[in-house]
């Protein structure tokens, strides 16, 4: 690296230092500013009037103050472009625009049909952008179920959509010409939720979410854990031996035991309404239908709704139990569409998982329940854009 290099990579460092200590602490003063960062006020100065200058922040107001002048605040200009989110679901794309505060503009829900075709689907997310009309683009965040490779754009294996190796960052990238982020949906999840969710205030946490798939993630100080790429697929520890056969090719996974596949097939096989049987044949594998299909069966046969979702809290219950005893978190969050049917299973599932727990593992753990909805899935990865687009200084580039 050259000694010029280096002068410009630390302009660079202080540039996006203060850039995030401004978007963390929302408002800040000057003063206040140099206090945090280390940095020299002349340094602050310099740097806030070029940020300034450059439109991606803005002075507003007067923090309160006793005596004297009061200092300005400084805050991040909103405004100064728009992020797109999209999380790719089974049949359908939640999508979303924010401003720079994970404000949302606007958003949507579009359904693709049985077939995670991702030529189609970049054509879908392109035309949604185009109808919008937003702000110019500073990034673009999409979340899928599965492993992702962030750095290449690759979805690895999401079993869900049954994509293996699809290059969707630069498919995306082709058609809306902004850079790409992949993430994975519970990931983004979680990081939307220690970001302005629950999670904000706990260090050590586990995240898990329940719907079509079984998804989980964990928190360790403060920061997501990833392990070596890939990490909380609570959803595929084994849970019965050679159970049902699982979408990642195994049996007996959590997800295949509990996942809404299982709880419709459940239903279907046990209930004597022929009106439950009929829309089960004419049932196609997605979420929508598949929370219609339970919908139906509270309605047209509460006795085995209640039955399989007394199984279910049970399968739930221990799948918890058993994280406890490995991670002894501060918190679980849970999350997902199951939640739409809480009053059937929630309770039962935390206290069992509670009074199973290792000695006093489960007493101390707090359950907290996502109250950012559809949301989240989407909210972490926008995070990300602006910690990549805005926040990161890329060493190699200023080397
Ligand atoms: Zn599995």
């Amino acid at each position: 690296m050259s000694i010029i290099g280096s002068r410009e990579l630390i302009r660079d460092i202080n540039e996006k230092t203060i850039l995030k200590t401004i978007f963390l602490e929302k408002q800040i003063d000057r003063a206040s500013l140099a206090r945090k960062t280390g940095l020299s006020s002349g340094t602050v100065t310099k740097i806030v009037s070029s940020l300034i200058q450059k439109g991606l922040i803005v002075e507003m107001g007067e923090s309160d103050s006793t005596g004297g002048r009061k200092p300005i605040l400084l805050c991040i200009n909103k405004d100064y472009g728009s992020i797109l989110g999209v999380k790719v679901g089974v049949g359908y794309l939640y999508i979303m625009i924010t401003n720079l505060n994970g404000d949302v503009l606007a958003k949507s829900r579009l359904d693709y049909g049985e077939e995670a075709d991702p030529i189609n689907i970049s054509n879908i997310i392109k035309n949604y952008v185009e109808e919008q009309n937003k702000n110019s683009l500073v990034g673009i965040a999409v979340a899928v179920s599965g492993t992702v490779d962030p750095v290449k754009g690759v979805v690895l294996d999401s079993f869900l959509l049954n994509w293996k190796n699809v290059k969707f960052a630069s498919l995306i990238k082709k058609v809306l010409k902004a850079p790409v982020y992949l993430i994975n949906d519970v990931d983004s999840f979680t990081i939307a939720h220690l970001w302005k969710g629950k999670l904000v205030n706990y260090k050590n946490a586990l995240v898990i979410t329940l719907g079509t798939g079984i998804g989980g993630s964990m928190v360790v100080d403060g920061e997501l854990y990833t392990g070596n790429g890939g990490a909380g697929e609570f959803g595929h520890m084994t849970i019965i031996d050679k159970g049902n056969k699982c979408s990642c090719g195994n049996q007996g996974c959590l997800e295949a035991e509990a996942g809404f596949d299982a709880l419709a097939t459940k239903i279907y096989e046990r209930t004597k309404s022929i009106a439950l049987k009929e829309a089960y044949r004419n049932y196609k594998n997605l979420e929508t239908s598949q929370i219609d299909f339970l919908k139906l069966a509270l309605k047209e046969d509460e006795k085995i709704f209640k039955k399989v979702f007394d199984e279910y809290s049970y399968i739930i219950g221990i799948a918890i139990k058993n994280l406890i005893n490995i991670y002894a978190p501060e918190c679980i969050l849970i999350g997902g569409e199951a939640l739409e049917f809480s009053q059937y299973f929630l309770e039962k599932s935390i206290k069992f998982a509670k009074t199973a727990a290792f000695g006093n593992l489960g007493e101390r753990v707090t359950f907290e329940i996502d109250n950012l909805g559809a949301d989240a899935w989407i909210l972490g990865g926008i995070y990300k854009v602006i910690q990549e687009e805005i926040f990161y200084v890329d060493i190699q580039k200023n080397g």
